[in-house]
Order: C-alpha cells, then structure tokens, then sequence
C-alpha cells in the first residue's frame, strides 16, 4: 500500500444501499453512487436535509447496515470484497464508534461508570486495563466527578459526554457523531462540540460529524453535502458556504455571517475575500471592505 492510500481511513467507491420494504421488495436506493475518501485524524461535517441519507451513510460505515453496492475499504480492510466473519464485523465497530441523537436511549446503566465500562466489558477487555480505560475515558470527557452518579439524572449535554466516554474506552479510530448534539440546549451543544474537537485535535480520533446546524459544521476541515442520498458537495467551510444558491436549492442556509456577506454582495458592496465559515473570518473580510471605502 503506498503511503498517500494508508492515510486514508475510510474510502468508498460509488457506495449504494436500500432498504427492503414490509414484504422484502428492494425500495429504491437510499444511498447511491457514494466515492468519498476520509483521511485519518481528519473532522468531516456531513449535512443534509432530514431524509437525505445522512444516518443510512453512517450507518454503512459502522456495518449496521450492508452495502447493496459499491466499495468499502476502512482501515486499509476491504469490508466489501468478501463475507464477513462476526470477528471481524466486532473488530470494525470497534475501530469506528456511533453517537447518536437521543442521550436518554443510550445509557444502559444506572451508575455512570458501569455505564462506560459497559461496551469494553462486552469486549471482553479484562481488569485492570477495564478499569484504567473507564477511569481514563470519564476523565476524558471531563466527568470524574460524576463517575458515581446516576446518568438519568445528568443533563443532557452531560448524558451525551458519558455516550461519549463509552465509545472513547472502546479505543475507536473513528468516532461518527449521528445529529448527537440536537436534542441539546445551547450549554449542551458547546459542551459536546468542545468534546468532539478535543478528540480531534488532541487524540487523532477521525471525526463524522452529522449535524443540521451550519455553525458546527463550520468547525469542521471539510464539509460534505448528502443530498437525496447523492453526495452534492464537498470541500472546505469556506467553500461550500461560498456556494449559498446551490445550499438552498436543497433546503439548506450558510451560516448567519455568511449570510451577511452574500446579501452585502448582492447589493453591490465590494468584500474580497473566501473566509465564508467563520466570524471572525467574515469580520476580517468586512473590516478591509470599509477601509477601502472611507480611505
Ligand atoms: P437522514 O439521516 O439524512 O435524515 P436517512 O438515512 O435516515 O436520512 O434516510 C434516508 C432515506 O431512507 C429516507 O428516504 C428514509 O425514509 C429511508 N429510510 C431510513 N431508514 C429506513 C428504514 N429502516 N426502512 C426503510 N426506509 C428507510
Ligand atoms: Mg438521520
């Protein structure tokens, strides 16, 4: 394997899948012609709007759900090219951890520790290393004070930390965050969102970020948009939002200060510049617009 190909963590080649109605009838593809390659440690945002085949492409990538079509490589390990064994669908889930949207159904236990310790014992992940991992995983998410705590009781920004720490002690390469911050208040969403890039930046953790919210995916390195279960785009922040028109012809907006420049633009104001994502980008952007006119 050449070294540009062993950085890649997840590729597929025209990836397709559908589901079977009640009678086992093929529907059509809710998934379909899918070539995408993730390098390791790299922060994707995925958007598109509800129905778009966001959590099906997730749900692929974790093997919950078998391609019907297509290509498959994560890790370097062909997932399409052959029948797989239960290990190996194990090892897969392994590397590549879910998060999904509603805290409440995934805490399967009333001790937050034996909650995180849940997925690495299934794994058969012997003491004392089990514990080092939960110890090491709460702490991670900035929960130790509330490793005897019951998780129902925790707020929902909290709840999803504990999610988190459960996936985090299995060791995952790849953790895949479905919609996970949109049953959350504002204090929630920055709580887990700091999360999510703390494992980034600091850990490596390769990052799929599902999200509907324009600002999270403003965060990310690349964003790419699913679009009736298409790949649409995908590029950088800053040049997806560059492309407003294109965004909401599928229902989608950029974010407020992008928003902001497009419209000044439309009406004539001469702002150079491609810092679409960010706040501070745009402000810049602004700034250098206005000089320019009073000189
Ligand atoms: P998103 O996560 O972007 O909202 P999904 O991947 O959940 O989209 O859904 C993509 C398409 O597949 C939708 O048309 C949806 O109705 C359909 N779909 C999702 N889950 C199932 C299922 N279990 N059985 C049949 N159709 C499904
Ligand atoms: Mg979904």
């Amino acid at each position: 394997m050449d070294r540009q190909l062993s950085e890649i963590f997840i590729h597929t080649e025209n990836l397709a899948f559908s589901y079977k109605d009640e009678e086992g009838k093929i529907e059509s593809p809710a998934l379909r012609g899918i070539s995408v390659d993730i390098r390791e440690g790299e922060y994707v945002a995925v958007l598109g709007h509800n129905g778009s085949g966001k959590s099906t492409f997730a749900k692929l990538l974790n093997l919950i759900l078998e391609p019907t079509e297509g290509r498959l490589v994560v890790d370097g390990f062909d997932l399409t090219d052959h029948e797989l064994t239960d290990e190996e669908v194990l090892a897969l889930r392994r590397k590549v951890g879910m998060v999904f949207q509603n805290p409440d159904n995934q805490l399967v236990a009333t001790i937050v520790e034996e909650d995180v310790a849940f997925g690495p014992e299934n794994l058969g992940v012997p003491m004392p290393e089990l514990r080092e991992r939960v110890d090491r995983a709460i702490e991670t998410v900035g929960m130790t004070e509330y490793a005897q705590h019951e998780p129902h009781r925790l707020s929902g920004g909290q709840k999803q930390r504990v999610a988190i720490a459960g996936v985090i002690a299995m060791l995952p390469k790849c953790i895949i965050f479905d919609e996970s911050t949109a049953m959350l208040d504002p204090g929630g969403r920055r709580e887990v969102l700091d999360t999510i890039r703390m494992l980034n930046r600091e850990q490596g953790i390769t990052v799929l970020n599902i999200t509907h919210y324009m600002d999270e995916a403003a965060l990310a390195d690349r964003v790419i948009v699913i679009n009736d279960g298409e790949l649409l785009m995908d590029g950088t922040p800053d040049e997806v939002f560059a492309q407003r028109d294109k965004l909401q012809s599928v229902g989608l907006e950029v974010p407020q200060c992008a928003e902001l420049v497009h419209s000044l633009r439309e009406s004539g104001f001469a702002i150079e510049g491609e810092a679409l994502s960010t706040v501070e980008g745009c402000e810049e952007m602004l700034f250098s617009a206005i000089e320019k006119i009073v000189g």
